[in-house]
Formats: structure tokens, C-alpha cells, sequence
């Protein structure tokens, strides 16, 4: 659709050029992009009622089709386009800035402060967004797709209003159709009619992890963060400084700065500096010194800085004022002084692309006033448990056959141990209807979903069919020779243009537990391009005898060293293995890796196992 547009931002700070307007060309970006036929205009004004109203005023006489603004919606005193904006249009259309507003407020509870005003003068029609870049795109996302139409119904566009309004009553119709189908197109079977053999190929344990591996390399999505928040997060780029540090010549002990040639001997104390003062125009000359403390500017002339341990008195006025000195110990050039630049260089690579942010990485940003840093994308993570048999936690009175939910703690505090957050998505019952709904949700707001129960042969587990049927998944492995684990998937789909990827764990506490750590842990790290390794394999000894499963056992075991003087470590299975005793990972150390089939009569023997670190 072609239309005129003008973006507005409304900023003192821009205007007064002491900040730069990243809002303003944000919004130009995205009206290109969403509305490539739109002709646009850039102003910036400040905060200012009248000069807000003469712009507003000028774009309506000149028949903008669309104006929006960012900035100047919040409370300080200055922020008055609400009240400019309000005091011109004809017609308000809440509509537009309540849907902002909530959409806003699943982001953030401070959208509650928003006062955005939106409305129609002339031909015009005038939105408010918010002054930050993030929150000016997102709310025009909330409402971009109303835009057309609005200015249709403003510009009275008959024969565009009739084409959108048949539109919407045929695509209701068509919704309305589907509706006895609600909304899932997957029946439970009759239990006759079921597949008594899985129709997923039973892959090994190695080639799923690498279908994992490799699937969850192919987001590499940029975002800028405060420093205060990057804590393990993995850079995007390389840091290069141009600041050198120390930014001054800096004492590395409290003391004198000297000239090294004098050598021993006796010096005139000049002056005394503090750290933190300014030195400059100070010059040390032959037979002076002048006092200094550790982190302060050696001052210019000096070459060398002698411990105050390495001094002694030799006269001080009535005040206690220091007059002379005696250098006790002859120093050496550069003695005890920080070079400019010598811990932080200038134009050097400080830091790689793919390293992972620690906190000394966040005290050198810190040093050198990098306040935001470029780092990859976090999948956002949803989880949601599925069984007719689970309830809430809070359930007081378990119904017969019914049990709380304990994988969604479990898991939110496993994710949680590696530095990830996800969503609780709550627990859905074995519906088919249910579950397509809350997959839908899941996929609207987040990149990974991890379900929990549902995937195994009975005739409610409705997952894998699920996601094929109606959300077009590629299910990339449906069966895994693993114990615990077998029926583990990953599958992805595409959702509103983007890629999704789920993890179908198996509903067994333990399964979900270890499914989790092998499979869900090692894609998010992937995901963020982080290069960490997700586990460490080591030798193990087995010191009793064990037979082996018909999969690939990862049993959970305790880990400990031969002996005080020998590293060798003993795995012993903490108690029963079956796959509904959580109690076997409560103080696992490792996963002791068991082949299919395993059979020794020699003991002890030795085994592959994982470490478990947290
Ligand atoms: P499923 O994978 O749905 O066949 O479930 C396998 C076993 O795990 C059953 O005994 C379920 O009751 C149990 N289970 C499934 N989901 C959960 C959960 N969220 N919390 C605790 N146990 C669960
Ligand atoms: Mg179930």
C-alpha cells in the first residue's frame, strides 16, 4: 500500500545533539520494510508543547497519511507529546494505544506508565509510541497491521474498506468452518486402532546428539545488552579499545615519585598528591620528590617510585609537613610506575568474538566505559508439562491416579543451573485440542519449547502426531537408544516466518532430567554460539559387576578418587536406576555411560562416563 508517512522524534537531548536519535531511524527502517510503497519524512523536535503542535499541525495540513512519534510519553516535565498530540486530533482511537499497552505490559510492567495518545486529524492519522528504540518497534509492531485500513477508513476508501471487510468475514467464515475440528486435526485413537510398533527409527544416542548439535547452529541473532546483564553471555564480535590503561603514568606503590639518576640520597619533598588529583603542570626536577599514592599520576620528570618502607625522615616543618627525605635505596628507572596503556593497550583485539562474558571481562568493559556489548541471542525457552495424571504443585488433595508436576521445577532449576531461564507454560492435559493451542502459544513467544510426557506408545501420547499434523513439523528424530530416554524427540517447524525448535522429553523424571542435560542443554548453548564445552567425557572404574541393557544406559552415579595419592575415579550407581526415582540424580555426580548389552565378568572394569558439574 502507498502512503505518506512522517516519523517524529521527540527528544531534548537529540535535539540539543548530546544524544543520538536511534528511535527515529529505527521506525523510517521498519516502515520500509513493512510498508515498501510508503514515502517517508524524518523530523526531530524538542520537547516542546508548541513546537510539537506546529509540526503535528503542518504534516496534517500537508495530508501525512501516518504520523507517528517517539518520545516524550513519560512523566518528567518536559514530556508533553500526549498532551500536544491530544490537543489537536479530532478523533482519539484508544483502540490503538490499549492494544499497545497490553501487548507491552506481557514485556514489562513499566508500560503501565505509558500515556501514548493516538488519533485522526484531517487525513492524518497520529500515533504516540514510546522514545526508546526497543519500545517505539515494538509497539508498532502491536499495530502495524492496522495501519492500511485505518488510513482507508480515514481517507474513506470505499472500494479498500469493502475488499478488507469481505476479507475478514471470509477468513471468520473460513474459522468458523474449521471450528468442530477445534482446532487440532488429531484424533485419539481407539486403542485397537493404534501402532503397536513405533514408526520412528530408533537412532543411537551420538547421531542424535549431533542432530541436535548441528540443527541448533543455525542461529547466530545479534543483540545489544548492559554490561550488568552479560554475565555468561557469549560476544559477538571482537572488542577493540582505543582507550589505553592506565590513561596516565600510575603509582604502583605509596611513596615518591624520583628522577632514578639522583640514586640514594637526600630529597626536597615538593608537594604531596592524593590519588585522584591532577598533576599536571608539576614537574619533578633533580633532588625533589613529591609524595604519592598508589593509583595516583606520577608527575611529569619523575622516572621512578620509591616505597614509603624504603624511606626515611629527614626534616618536617611544625605542621608535620614533610621538608626532606632520605632515599634509602637506590632506585631503578620505571621502578614501581604503571606505563600508559600497559594493562589495556590501545588498538589491540582485547577480546574475541565467542568468548564467554566472566565478571573480570564485565570489570574491563567497566574500565573502559563499554557500556553496552554486542552478544548473541538467547533462545527465549518455554516449558510445558502435558499429562491427564499431573497437577499444579499447589494441589492440596491429589485425586486417585493424579500426582504433582515435579518435571517443571525440576527442569526450570536445571536450565536455571546452566544460566538459562525459561518460561513455565503451565501443564496441559492429553487433549489434542489443548496441546495445539498451547504449542501455538508457546511458539508465538519463544524459539525452543520443551514439553515434558506424551511422546512414549500409549494412546495419549499425542505430541510427535501433533506437531506433524497440524504445525507441519519435521520431526528430526522420534526414538533414541538411550535408558533412560528411548522415546526422546526433536522436531522443528516453521511459525510466523521463524524457525522452532521443540523438545519432546519424555515424562519420566529422570528421563526428563537426563534428556534435558544431554540434548536441551548443549542445543541452547549452540543456539548463543557459545563454544563451552557441554560436558566432559573421563575413564571411570567400575568396581562391581554390571549388565548391561538392551540401550545405552546412562546410569547416575557418585564419583570418588582411588585414594588421597591416586586420581582414579570409582563410579557407584546411586541406588535404584528406574526412571521415575529422581532420588538417583540427587547427588549424581556423573553419568556413567553403559553399552547396549554390556557383560564383564572382570572386574573392575573401566567405563566412559560424563561429569556432572552442577
Ligand atoms: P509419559 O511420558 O507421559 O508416558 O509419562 C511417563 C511417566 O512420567 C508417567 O508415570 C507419568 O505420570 C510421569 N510424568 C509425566 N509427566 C510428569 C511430570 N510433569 N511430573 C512428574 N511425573 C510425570
Ligand atoms: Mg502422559
Amino acid at each position: 500500500m502507498s502512503f505518506s508517512c512522517a516519523v517524529i522524534t521527540v527528544s531534548d537531548t537529540c535535539y540539543n545533539k548530546t544524544a543520538i536519535d536511534k528511535s527515529g531511524p529505527a521506525l523510517l527502517e521498519a516502515i520500509k520494510e513493512n510498508f515498501p510503497g510508503a514515502r517517508s519524512m524524518y523530523a526531530l523536535v524538542p520537547d516542546s508543547y508548541d513546537e510539537i503542535i506546529n509540526l503535528l499541525k503542518t504534516y496534517c495540513e500537508q495530508n501525512i497519511n501516518l504520523i507517528l512519534t517517539t518520545g516524550g510519553t513519560g512523566l518528567s516535565k518536559r514530556d508533553v507529546t500526549p498532551e500536544a498530540t491530544k490537543s489537536i486530533i479530532e478523533k482519539e482511537i484508544p483502540g490503538i494505544t490499549q492494544t499497545m499497552l497490553l501487548k507491552s505490559l506481557e514485556i514489562t510492567d513499566m508500560a503501565m506508565l505509558s500515556r501514548a495518545v493516538a488519533g485522526s486529524k484531517n487525513n492524518s492519522l497520529i500515533i504516540n509510541l514510546p522514545g526508546s528504540k526497543k519500545g517505539a518497534l515494538e509497539c508498532f509492531g502491536f499495530i502495524k497491521s492496522i495501519i492500511p485500513h485505518a488510513i482507508d477508513l480515514i481517507l474513506d476508501r470505499k472500494e479498500n474498506i469493502k475488499d478488507t471487510h469481505s476479507q475478514i468475514s471470509k477468513h471468520n467464515q473460513e474459522n468458523k468452518d474449521l471450528k468442530p475440528n477445534t482446532t487440532s486435526k488429531v484424533k485419539i485413537l481407539p486403542s485397537a486402532l493404534r501402532n503397536r510398533t513405533s514408526q520412528y527409527e530408533m537412532i543411537s544416542f551420538d547421531k542424535a546428539f549431533n542432530i541436535v548439535k548441528d540443527f541448533s547452529k543455525n542461529f547466530h541473532d545479534i543483540e545489544e545488552i548492559p554490561i550488568e546483564k552479560s554475565l555468561d553471555r557469549v560476544l559477538a564480535c571482537n572488542i577493540i579499545t582505543n582507550t589505553p590503561f592506565p590513561p596516565f603514568r600510575a603509582s604502583i606503590k605509596d611513596g615518591y615519585a624520583v628522577i632514578a639518576a639522583d640514586g640514594a640520597g637526600e630529597r626536597v619533598v615538593k608537594t604531596g598528591f592524593a590519588a585522584g588529583d591532577d598533576t599536571s603542570g608539576l614537574f619533578v626536577n633533580l633532588g625533589e620528590t613529591v609524595r604519592v599514592n598508589t593509583g595516583g599520576c606520577v608527575p611529569e620528570g619523575a622516572d621512578a617510585v620509591v616505597q614509603v618502607e624504603d624511606t626515611s625522615l629527614i626534616e618536617a616543618d611544625e605542621q608535620g609537613n614533610e621538608i626532606k627525605i632520605m632515599i634509602n635505596k637506590a632506585p631503578i628507572c620505571n621502578q614501581d610506575i604503571r606505563s600508559i596503556g600497559s594493562d589495556i593497550s590501545k588498538s589491540t583485539i582485547l577480546f574475541r568474538e565467542g568468548e564467554t562474558i566472566s565478571s573480570a571481562h564485565i570489570g574491563i568493559f567497566a574500565t573502559l566505559g563499554h557500556l553496552k556489548i554486542k552478544v548473541y541471542r538467547r533462545a527465549r525457552v518455554g516449558l510445558l508439562s502435558t499429562g491427564n495424571e499431573i497437577c499444579s504443585i499447589k494441589t492440596e488433595n491429589l485425586k486417585p491416579g493424579h500426582i504433582r508436576d515435579s518435571n517443571k521445577l525440576t527442569l526450570l532449576n536445571l536450565l536455571k543451573t546452566f544460566g538459562y531461564t525459561a518460561n513455565d507454560l503451565g501443564i496441559i492435559k492429553d487433549d489434542p485440542d489443548l496441546l495445539k493451542q498451547a504449542l501455538q502459544d508457546a511458539f508465538t513467544h519463544h524459539d525452543v519449547i520443551i514439553t515434558t510426557g506424551g511422546v512414549s506408545m500409549g494412546e495419549y501420547d499425542l505430541i510427535k502426531e501433533i506437531l506433524k499434523v497440524d504445525f507441519d513439523a519435521t520431526i528430526l528424530f522420534g526414538r533414541v537408544n538411550m535408558k533412560p530416554g528411548k522415546p526422546t524427540t526433536f522436531a522443528t517447524c516453521q511459525f510466523n516466518g521463524s524457525t522452532k525448535l521443540i523438545f519432546a522429553l519424555p515424562g519420566n523424571p529422570v528421563s526428563g532430567t537426563v534428556t534435558c542435560r544431554l540434548f536441551v542443554i548443549p542445543s541452547l548453548r549452540t543456539y548463543e554460539c557459545s563454544r563451552n564445552d557441554t560436558y566432559h567425557l573421563f575413564k571411570a572404574r567400575v568396581n562391581v559387576q554390571i549388565t548391561g541393557d538392551d540401550r545405552w544406559d546412562f546410569r547416575r552415579v557418585k564419583i570418588s578418587e582411588l585414594a588421597a595419592t591416586n586420581p582414579v575415579k570409582i563410579a557407584t550407581e546411586v541406588g535404584n536406576q528406574i526412571s521415575s526415582r529422581l532420588n538417583s540424580c540427587v547427588g549424581a555426580q556423573g553419568l556413567l555411560i553403559v553399552p547396549a548389552r554390556f557383560n564383564t565378568t572382570n572386574l573392575p572394569f573401566f567405563l566412559d562416563a560424563i561429569m556432572l558439574y552442577r
